[in-house]
């Protein structure tokens, strides 16, 4: 249902229509893409060319069971395919579709929220453009105008019709338990899953970037219970996402650490929009210096170029030493 070629209209569309108009393109997103295991399978498969089962279990050490759980899932949603590894073979490597390289910009930016927003970034991959040699995090630019934007810089329109269901964050973790496997112990993604990692999350502050501040407004907009919106919100808090700007009232608003995560929502907002492609999303990004909605890209630091899988790549770094706790338990 993630795909963007659209399936055959005739006898699916009676269907079609009625299953889709209840889907929230950015929450379905950020159901399928907000998960620590996810993002650090799609990172392997960028910075170290993974394709094949064994390889993802070895990088990221989780059970068997959640790993193949989570490539089943990128597989259904058009992310991943499966190609087998020789003719005759039921044997696959699961191979990045278009869809899928298109979540490139979406890591590089959380990896760069990461290396300046948190202790772990050094351990994140470093961004080397190729053309110039430069090191570092890019800056998001409007891809009409190509002026550098910030969330200052534009205004986010909110569908306030728009129900922002998240259901398989809750599925996943009753069915598997409160332990969400050794995917917890991945490096590479524990301060921003703070601010995506439950999907509500996600939707929290994507909400927030969009203007919400007060408790009611959230949860007219999120179909979700008070103590679990409370217990979110507080979350966010802990992790300095957002603050309360005064203790008395529920107001909620995004310190300067959330709003730094705009680039990551901008680019999930993209990828809902090339992911379905038919349903309008709950949230508009219009670029206020030209007027137009934002196609956001990648820009270089050091040479104004833009940043893309062609003219840049990921390093890896090595990470540290897992601490006693993080030992795998065998
Ligand atoms: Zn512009
Ligand atoms: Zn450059």
């Amino acid at each position: 249902m993630y795909r963007t070629d659209a399936a055959p209209k005739d006898d699916a569309a009676p269907k079609d229509t009625g299953a889709t108009s209840a889907v929230n393109p950015l929450a379905a997103t950020l159901d399928l893409l907000g998960d620590r295991l996810t993002l650090a399978l799609l990172g392997h498969a960028f910075v170290s060319g993974a394709t094949r089962f064994n390889r993802w279990l070895e990088l990221t050490g989780a059970p068997s069971s959640v790993l193949s759980d989570r490539l089943n899932a990128l597989t259904e949603a058009g992310v991943l395919e499966r190609s087998p590894q020789s003719e005759g073979s039921d044997r696959h490597d699961y191979l990045l579709t278009e869809l899928g390289r298109a979540t490139w910009p979406i890591l590089v930016c959380i990896w760069g929220w990461q290396r300046e927003w948190t202790a772990e970034g050094a351990w994140q991959p470093d961004l080397v453009h190729d053309p110039c040699g430069h090191r570092g995090p890019a800056i998001v630019r409007c891809g009409t105008c190509h002026a550098p934007v910030t969330a200052h810089e534009t205004d986010i329109d909110m569908d306030a019709e728009a129900v922002w269901t998240v259901t398989s964050g809750a599925r996943r973790r009753s069915k598997r338990g409160p332990a969400r496997g050794a995917a917890d112990e991945d490096i590479q993604f524990n301060a921003v899953m703070e601010a995506l990692g439950d999907r509500w999350s996600g939707a929290i502050t994507g909400l927030a970037l969009a203007g919400t501040r007060r408790f009611a407004r959230f949860r007219s907009a999120l179909d979700i219970s008070p103590t679990t919106l409370t217990d979110r919100l507080g979350r966010l808090c802990e992790a300095r996402i957002l603050e309360r700007p005064d203790d008395s009232g529920r107001e909620y608003r995004l310190t300067h650490r959330g709003r730094a995560l705009f680039g990551v929502f901008v680019f999930l907002i993209r990828w809902s929009v090339l992911a379905f492609p038919q349903i309008p999303g709950p949230l508009r990004v219009r670029h206020l210096t030209c007027g137009n909605l934002l196609i956001p890209e990648l820009q270089c630091r050091g040479c104004d170029g833009p940043v893309d899988p062609v003219s840049a790549r990921l390093e890896p770094i090595a990470p540290p030493p897992r601490s006693v706790a993080a030992t795998p338990r065998s």
